[in-house]
């Protein structure tokens, strides 16, 4: 399987994709984690990315395609890779079927107003980089409970970088689901409901489990 996880930012891309890249075996890519781990080892794109990812911005195409078009040349792409995060625009969307024969493109919809406080939330492990949705209303000390190490929020988490980011997503990302629906690859995904809800909605599409007929026995 090849397929690209859509979303707004804070749908919950990089939870569920890796959960379904777990379940299915497939390389999970994040252009995001990548671009930060480029920036924790203060690399020249590292540092370039820095100052655009604070701001809000996208990294330029030809960086990010080039990035891409390499990872999945990786061995452990050769049973199927899930992409989360990209592509981000049409240009993106136009190389990467150039170079891919991409099989399905899910996109978790989430209500506009529950996005901000879904951004507010988000904390993240610095060390095993595990994401949270914590309960602000208990303060600003969360800890991972995997490795212990306090949860921080990113930086592009700030609620200005992220209406700065709502606005980039809306012209230039959210077309790609006319994009993808145009060629047939798109299945849209509730994603309002809890993360187990989502991924078993995700996994239910991709096992072709109806919920209405699951328990239809009599036919
Ligand atoms: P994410 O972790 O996917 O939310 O990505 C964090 C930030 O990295 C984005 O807000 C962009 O600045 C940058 N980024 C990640 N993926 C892409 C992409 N496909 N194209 C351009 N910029 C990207």
């Amino acid at each position: 399987m090849k397929l690209i996880l859509l979303g707004p930012p804070g749908a919950g891309k990089g939870t569920q994709a890796a959960k379904i890249a777990e379940r299915y075996s497939l390389a999970h890519i994040s252009t995001g984690d990548m671009l930060r781990a480029e920036i924790a080892s203060e690399t020249p794109l590292g540092i370039r990315a820095k100052a655009l990812i604070e701001a809000g911005e996208l990294v330029p195409d030809d960086i990010i395609i080039g990035m891409v078009e390499n990872r999945i040349q990786q061995p452990d792409c050769e049973n199927g890779f899930l992409l989360d995060g990209f592509p981000r625009t049409i240009a993106q969307a136009e190389s990467l079927m150039e170079f891919s024969d991409i099989d399905r493109a899910v996109c978790i919809e989430v209500p506009d107003e529950s996005i901000v406080d879904r951004m507010a939330r988000r904390r993240v492990c610095p060390d095993c980089k595990r994401t949270y949705s914590v309960d602000i209303d208990e303060g600003d000390e969360f800890y991972c409970s995997e490795c212990g190490a306090r949860l921080v929020a990113r930086d592009d988490d700030k609620p200005e970088t992220v209406r700065h980011r709502l606005e980039v997503y809306a012209e230039q990302t959210f077309p790609l689901i006319e994009f993808f629906d145009g060629k047939a690859l798109l299945s849209r995904i509730d994603g309002s409901g809890t993360v187990e809800e989502v991924a078993q909605n995700i996994f239910d599409l991709f096992e072709e489990k109806d919920p209405y007929w699951e328990d239809d026995v009599d036919c």
